[in-house]
């Protein structure tokens, strides 16, 4: 089945955090919409109590469509490792705790394959964006990186679990990228040139 095209003025971002909001605005602005988030309209947030990046995403863009009465986009990310059968996958964010430590989190992983005395070092990001439509129609699209598990980490100008990631074919980390060079190959411009091809009719 094909996407729906997208047509409206306004879109809510069904998220509270506000870096993301500001990635995904940005990511949008090509397209002259208004673009609101859920926190400026004191949406509720609900709870992420799904198994896929999918259900994650799907769930928290039909909240927000439902609340509000008008489309809104929500996403869902995060590494899978491939020797620890995806994690920390969705629980991405979890695995750093409630201080949100990701030198904690990167660690985790780390010895997690040590003590699997994994050889396979290969992981991916993954990118899930949901845009749903107070009608209950929703549509899902997905992209991913992948890359290799780097250690010790290396660099500091990203985030997460960053300064571990080295794309296949980059002899930096994301964490050593320059912001734009990351965005370009990112996870999120992947599932975002689809959403944008899909809904938008491309850039
Ligand atoms: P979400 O807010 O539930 O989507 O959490 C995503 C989590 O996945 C983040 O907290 C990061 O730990 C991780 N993650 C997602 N995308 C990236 C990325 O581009 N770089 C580093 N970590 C990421």
């Amino acid at each position: 089945m094909s996407a729906r095209p997208f047509t409206e003025k306004k879109l809510v971002l069904a998220t509270h955090n506000q870096g993301k909001v500001r990635e995904i605005a940005d990511l949008l602005s090509p397209f002259g919409l208004e673009v609101v988030s859920a926190g400026e309209l004191g949406l509720p947030e609900p709870e992420e109590t799904g198994t896929t990046f999918q259900e994650n995403a799907e769930l928290k863009a039909r909240a927000a469509a439902e609340a509000s009465g008008l489309p809104a986009l929500a996403d869902d990310s995060g590494l899978a490792v491939n020797a620890l059968d995806g994690s920390p996958g969705i629980y991405s964010a979890r695995w750093a705790g409630p201080e949100k430590d990701f030198r904690l989190a990167m660690e985790k992983v780390e010895n997690a394959l040590r003590e699997k005395g994994a050889e396979d070092r290969t992981a991916h990001f993954v990118c899930g964006l949901a845009l749903a439509w107070p009608d209950g129609h929703c549509d899902y699209f997905e992209g991913r990186v992948d890359g290799i598990l780097a250690w010790p980490p290396r660099g500091e100008k990203g985030f997460g679990y960053d300064p571990v990631f080295q794309p296949i074919g980059h002899d930096l980390t994301f964490g050593e990228m320059e912001p734009d060079r990351k965005h370009a190959m990112s996870h999120r411009a992947d599932a975002f040139r689809k959403l944008t091809d899909a809904c938008f009719g491309g850039t």
